[in-house]
């Protein structure tokens, strides 16, 4: 066994430069909570690494005037804990409080839930629901842009070149009300068996304007539920009962994975899935009237 090779850039000048020389056996390293896995599983011990974690401007949150620009190797406790995301992405917010353990929250990274593309990854859902965008940098330094829900094949799988690494996550500001909702094996480490996004644009009176929902681990990747999207489109959030959405959100997991044995389970995880959320959206909506009350 060789050592593995280590880089370890502090500016993107030398990161361009580590991936020009940026081979099979070369890995990105963010918080590595999937990368020793995949190593481990595969046997690998021959590699190198350029660990990303020491360039600076990936690790910030930044609010802009119409967009929010979240650095790669920003954690998922930081998202968590950040007054901005919670603000305009409460989602998110969710998503990354809701994603493994405390220790696994601390080192795992928005770039690398991005990056490894699991059916199963909680930010997914919401990203896609958002239309977050990504910045990606290439060898020859060249930038470019690139939705997430076109960057994700899914299963493991991404558009990324070999030479590519994603810098930044830019997520447009949203006045629309969120919330994140899964349910997994175990109640502390849950690796998502159904998650969810719900993100409603309501009026004042609470009527929903328009839905934007995505589910995750019904597939490769999150899908669109446009049928709850439809069927939410123009009711009430207040008073509105999941119960009055059963048949659309049976259907739904129906047309995403009718061959599947899981989907019995499925249609009725989906179901408290989408109670949950919407209970916490009413929940946000209630506090936002409160606040606006206040003010008056
Ligand atoms: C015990 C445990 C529980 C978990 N629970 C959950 C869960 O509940 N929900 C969930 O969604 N995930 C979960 N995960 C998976 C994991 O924590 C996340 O996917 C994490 O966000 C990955 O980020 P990272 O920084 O650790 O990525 P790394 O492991 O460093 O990298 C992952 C992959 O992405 C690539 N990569 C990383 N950053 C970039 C970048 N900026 N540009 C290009 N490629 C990049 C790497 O090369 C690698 O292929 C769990 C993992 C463990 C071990």
């Amino acid at each position: 066994m060789t050592s593995p090779n280590f880089t370890s850039p502090k500016s993107l000048k030398t990161l361009c430069k580590s991936l020009r020389i940026k081979d099979e056996n070369t890995f990105i390293a963010a918080g590595c909570t999937d990368l020793l896995i995949h190593l481990n599983q595969q046997r690998l011990y021959d590699y190198k690494i350029i660990d990303i974690t020491h360039l600076t401007e990936l690790k910030k949150i930044q609010e802009q005037n119409h967009t929010v620009t979240i650095g790669a190797c920003v954690t998922m406790t930081e998202l968590e804990n950040s007054p901005i995301i919670a603000r305009y992405f409460p989602a998110l917010k969710d998503a990354a409080y809701h994603l493994g353990s405390k220790q696994i929250r601390n080192l795992a990274t928005l770039g690398g839930n991005i990056a490894n593309a699991s059916q199963s990854a909680d930010t997914l859902p919401v990203l896609f629901a958002y239309e977050a965008e990504l910045e990606i940098l290439d060898s020859s330094g060249r930038i470019r842009l690139s939705k997430v829900m076109d960057t994700i094949e899914g299963l493991g799988k991404n558009t990324l070149k070999k030479d590519e690494v994603i810098l930044k996550i830019y997520l447009k500001k949203s006045a629309a009300l969120s919330a994140f909702s899964k349910i997994g094996a175990r109640s502390s480490v849950t690796i998502s068996k159904l998650n969810a996004c719900i993100k409603l644009d309501l009026t004042e009176s609470s009527t929903i304007l328009s839905a934007s929902i995505y589910l995750g681990a019904v597939g490769a990747k999150p899908i669109q539920a446009q049928l709850i999207e439809k069927a939410l489109t123009g009711r009430m959030l207040e008073g509105l009962r999941v119960d009055s959405l059963s048949p659309c959100i049976k259907d739904q997991i129906e047309n995403a994975i009718p061959t599947r044995a899981s989907k019995h389970y499925k249609k009725q995880a989906a179901l408290g899935v989408m109670e949950d959320a919407l209970g916490k959206i009413a929940a946000l909506y209630l506090g936002a009237s409160s606040e606006k009350e206040g003010t008056l």
